[in-house]
């Protein structure tokens, strides 16, 4: 169960939320990027990066020059993941909605210094992008692991709120010829497109060809 604090107690829409840890992990994990959020120098800053997840624990990870992964270690950060499922159109304006899935994670970052986590939170990272990929493609090299900063952000403090079914109108709206219902959105991939300077030979791996 995800513990409730102060922070992480809905004040809206409270039916909405849930506190199973099964349903966090869910969107965790079906989710390409996030937003990061963090005080840079005094001010807001929301970024959109790559994620990963071990356990409990999120890794975030950039250039070591990166300002928001600078000022987030040892400061309180904040990180959502959301997932759009669809555009709920309602007889009135006010009622439009969206269907989602989103998470909210509130904690302190700490900047990962131990070698052996520090890999582990990149694999991650790759592996929640492509899974496969991290065993496939070359390692990264010391100088490369010297330029990447990796964030570490406990998932201790969570919340997960869920948007799910058609448009709720106002009574006497219903009589409206006007149409409601819900519009999905599906994600999906492409077929891939090599490198032009790949080559021959070189075949598109199942687990990159098998995610269609
Ligand atoms: C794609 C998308 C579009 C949305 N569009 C709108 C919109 O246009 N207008 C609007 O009012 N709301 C929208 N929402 C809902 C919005 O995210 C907030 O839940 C809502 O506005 C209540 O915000 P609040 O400031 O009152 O937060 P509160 O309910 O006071 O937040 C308290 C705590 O609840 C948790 N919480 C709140 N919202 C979420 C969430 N979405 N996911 C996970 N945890 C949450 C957090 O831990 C937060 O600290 C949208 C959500 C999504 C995912």
């Amino acid at each position: 169960m995800l513990s409730t604090t102060s922070r992480t107690t809905l004040g809206r829409e409270k039916q909405r939320g849930s506190t199973g840890r099964s349903d966090l992990y869910e969107v965790l994990d079906t989710g390409l990027f996030c937003h990061l959020g963090v005080v840079v120098d005094g001010y807001p800053m929301v970024v959109p990066t790559g994620y990963g997840r071990i356990g409990e624990t999120l890794y975030l990870h950039g250039s070591t020059g990166a300002r928001s992964l600078r000022a987030g270690d040892g400061t309180e950060v904040c990180v959502t993941v959301t997932h759009v499922d669809g555009i709920v159109l309602a007889r009135s304006v006010f009622h439009h909605s969206v269907n989602y899935r989103s998470a909210i994670v509130y904690g302190r970052a700490r900047l990962v210094t131990d070698e052996e986590e520090r890999l582990a939170g990149l694999r991650a990272l790759t592996e929640q992008l492509a899974p496969g990929q991290w065993d496939h493609a070359r390692p990264p090299s010391r100088k490369e692991l010297a330029a990447t900063a990796v964030l570490a952000l406990s998932l201790e403090e969570a919340s997960v709120k869920i948007r799910r079914g058609g448009p709720s109108d106002e009574p006497e709206d219903y009589a409206l010829p006007v149409w409601a219902g819900v519009l999905p959105l599906e994600t999906s991939w492409g077929a891939p497109l090599p490198d032009p300077v790949l080559p021959e030979g070189i075949d598109v791996p199942v687990h990159i060809s098998g995610r269609r």
